[in-house]
């Protein structure tokens, strides 16, 4: 089945695509990097690395790409766009069954996520038309003022293996109708899902005449991506992961000079108070959680509830947990599948432990899951809702576990529970259940006393985001800025014009050289 999904979306002819592996290769013997399926432990398939030369000559095809690219006028650059996102579309159900075949998520979040890769490119259509600057009075006679916006240059892209698709879709869709070329660095964990997604937006504009305006380098960190970030060539470095490589990425591209956009991990809150809608709470709580089994930069990791309805909540939820169905991701009925490798099981099992030896109490889940026949082999965990103690003292939470644990805190005032939301590196993303318009006025406060996240909601979860909005964390998350809203402006460069109409000689401020 998984042989026939490569073939339909065009990979067992791939170039980079080995079929013929022996599940042996490893990046430093053979230059071939394994994917592997999370929910067998196998391998689906070999794809070969490129080397240093092969980054090199994809980094001067980009920039070469970029001097024409730019001169074609943003709305025909917004065609290419539309003619991808229809491309998508075609292949949606393939290319997110890819995306669960490779990453782990169900099926219906791979679908989802190629989804938000469409809604952008459509979103990136219309704004093709809308790169609008202002003007602006000029304190001048006879002088004119006024902003405008341009193509920045080749955009190194670097991405996280659990959104394989559309974090490249958000960036690349609104690069292309800025007039930029793309360089994507996918992570090696997911390099099937994009070698499907890049050679598509690479046919379609070939197709329409444009060469080389998304290229792909698959390589270790080692050879490409320390090349790519240190590399004076890309004005512009987009990179999703971890707050760790973010800050490591964030200070090479930095001592360039350069411009980063950075979108980092997550240690997202969602407060309950005694009087919110506490069904539409539960289930929303449910899948921030173990939603591609807590693998999401905005999953639900901490609940924080009022202390008068705690028990009866947290009973409820530890019987919706028991409920929920793990197993393969592209099976009907599946609600979570595995985590993504053995060190995230690791990561899951070492959190678990850290949380009883602070005093927590695990509440349901927490361990590795008994899985049969294929499935015994793949990354499988008992999602796990964890008890802090009545101190609140729990240093683990503090961190973000890239896995589905849910801690509990309990609180007395609103005000306690938006510090204790607030008191993580972390400011991706936030939520408050409440029937109070009051609380949640509180919570979203104008003078910033709220929540310090960049995404702030109410009465729905944590988890996932409309592209309309701009989508990006405060603090450790890297305060970048992607998706809607005018975060495209971080794709150009701004320029102030000024123009004298008039004869005369005359100096802002009033100096006077004569
Ligand atoms: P990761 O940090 O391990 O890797 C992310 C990417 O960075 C990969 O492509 C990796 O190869 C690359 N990378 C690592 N070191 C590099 C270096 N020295 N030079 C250049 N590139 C380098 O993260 P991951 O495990 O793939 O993803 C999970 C993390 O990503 C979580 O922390 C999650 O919260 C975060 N994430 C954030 C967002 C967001 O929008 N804020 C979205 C998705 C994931």
């Amino acid at each position: 089945m998984a042989n026939e999904l490569l073939k339909r979306l065009g990979l067992t002819n791939d170039p980079r695509v080995v079929m013929d592996f022996t599940g042996n290769e490893t990046p430093e013997t053979s230059g071939i990097v394994l994917s592997m399926n999370p929910a067998t432990g196998k391998p689906i398939a070999g794809v070969r690395l490129d080397d240093a030369k092969a980054y090199e000559d994809t980094t001067a095809r980009a920039a070469a790409a970029f001097k024409e690219w730019r001169k074609i006028p943003a709305p025909k650059r917004g065609e290419l766009v539309r003619r991808i996102g229809n491309a998508y579309r075609d292949v949606l159900e393939d290319l997110g069954s890819l995306v669960a075949l490779e990453m782990g998520k169900i099926k219906a979040e791979g679908i989802g996520e190629v989804q938000e890769t469409i809604d952008i490119a459509d979103f990136a259509v219309g704004q093709s038309r809308q790169l609008t600057g202002i003007t602006m009075p000029s304190e001048r006679p006879l002088h004119t003022m006024k902003e405008q916006w341009l193509p920045l240059g080749p955009m190194g892209i670097i991405t996280a293996f659990n959104f394989p698709n559309a974090v490249w879709g958000w960036n690349a869709m609104l690069g292309a109708i800025a007039g930029d070329t793309m360089v994507w660095k996918p992570s090696l964990i997911a390099p099937l899902t994009a070698i499907a997604t890049n050679t598509i937006a690479q046919r379609i504009a070939s197709e329409m005449g444009y060469e080389d305006i998304f290229q792909l380098v698959i390589g270790t960190d080692e050879v490409v991506g320390e090349s790519m970030i240190a590399d004076k060539r890309y004005p512009l470095i987009s990179a999703t992961g971890s707050c760790g490589m973010g800050r490591h990425v964030g200070s090479v591209v930095a001592g360039r000079l350069g411009k980063c956009l950075l979108e980092l991990g997550g240690n997202n809150a969602v407060i309950i108070e005694p009087d919110a809608n506490l069904d539409l709470a539960l289930k929303s709580t449910v899948f921030g959680s173990v939603g591609t089994c807590g693998q999401r930069c905005t999953s639900t990791r901490r609940m924080i509830i009022h202390e008068s309805i705690a028990d009866d909540f947290v009973a409820k939820l530890v019987k919706a947990y028991e409920t929920v169905r793990l197993g393969d991701p592209l099976a009907t009925g599946t609600l979570v599948g595995p985590l993504i490798n053995e060190q995230s099981v690791s990561a899951f099992e070492s959190a678990i432990a850290t949380a009883k030896k602070q005093g927590a109490t695990v509440l349901t889940g927490g361990v590795r899951a008994k899985m049969v026949g294929e499935l015994a082999g793949g990354h499988f965990v008992v999602p796990a809702v964890v008890r802090a103690p009545a101190s609140n003292e729990l240093p683990v939470a503090m961190d973000e576990t890239f896995a589905p644990i849910l801690y509990v805190f309990t609180y007395s005032t609103l005000e306690e529970a938006i510090e204790m939301q607030n008191s993580v590196v972390q400011g991706l993303s936030s939520a408050i259940f409440a029937g109070s318009s009051n609380a949640a006025h509180r919570f979203l406060d104008p003078s910033g006393a709220g929540s310090d996240c960049g995404l702030a909601y109410v009465n729905l979860g944590t988890s996932g985001a409309e592209i309309g909005g701009a989508f990006g964390g405060e603090k450790d998350t890297g305060g970048g800025r992607e998706s809607g809203s005018d975060s495209w402006k971080a794709y150009m460069r701004r320029q102030t014009c000024a123009t004298n109409f008039g004869d005369e000689f005359a100096l802002a401020q009033g100096i006077r050289f004569e």
